[in-house]
């Protein structure tokens, strides 16, 4: 093979082809990691009001983009009943409009709190792992039934920077692009 051909294959790969989706959304993106206890023995999320917020803004971004909807279980159901969903009867692990593997890119822009100087990336603590970040958005792209579930994604990237320092596809103010490529051709849209 010679480097013509291997710059031929990369640009018909996943990699370099367009992606099939891409969704933009504005918010304060909320990594989705580390988890409290209550006096209860319950688990929830440190930052939980916070991040419900961010992930409302990526499963509208995602639902308005693309015509999709939540999952509705039956009336007296549990809300997170796998059972057929009262508006499309599909059940929980069919709800999602990409059904097979996924590569995904999440490159979320984050708030710089006004003591960070423009050349500086976010490395401190508090802007969250970068693999947090990708969980918060994936979980909400499977609640907007953009997928059936997070596991289809099989290859991905997630970037974090701050807004504005003008790095490719990071936004000029807070929120994140998502990129979806679906790898098995019967499950593009
Ligand atoms: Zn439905």
């Amino acid at each position: 093979m010679t480097d013509l051909d291997l710059i031929a294959a990369s640009a018909a790969s996943p990699a370099g082809a367009a992606p099939h989706l891409t969704i933009t959304v504005h918010g304060d993106p909320e990594p989705q990691g580390a988890i409290s206890y209550s006096k209860h023995g319950r688990g929830y999320y440190s930052n939980d009001p916070t991040l419900k917020v961010w992930r409302e803004a990526v499963r509208n971004a995602a639902m308005v983009r693309l015509g999709t909807h939540q999952h509705v279980p039956g009336l007296g159901e549990k809300k997170k009943s796998a059972g057929p969903c009262l508006v499309c009867d599909r059940k929980k692990k069919d709800h999602g409009l990409l059904t097979g593997a996924l590569r995904a890119e999440f490159i979320v822009s984050l708030v710089r709190p006004k003591s960070v100087p423009v050349t500086r990336d976010p490395i401190t603590r508090s802007s969250g792992d970068w693999d947090h970040h990708g969980r918060s958005i994936g979980d909400a792209l499977t609640q907007a039934s953009v997928m059936c579930d997070d596991s289809q994604i099989v290859d991905g990237r997630v970037a974090k920077y701050y807004a504005g320092s003008g790095r490719p596809l990071v936004l000029d103010r807070p929120g994140a692009v998502i990129r979806i490529w679906a790898l098995d051709p019967q499950a593009v849209v």
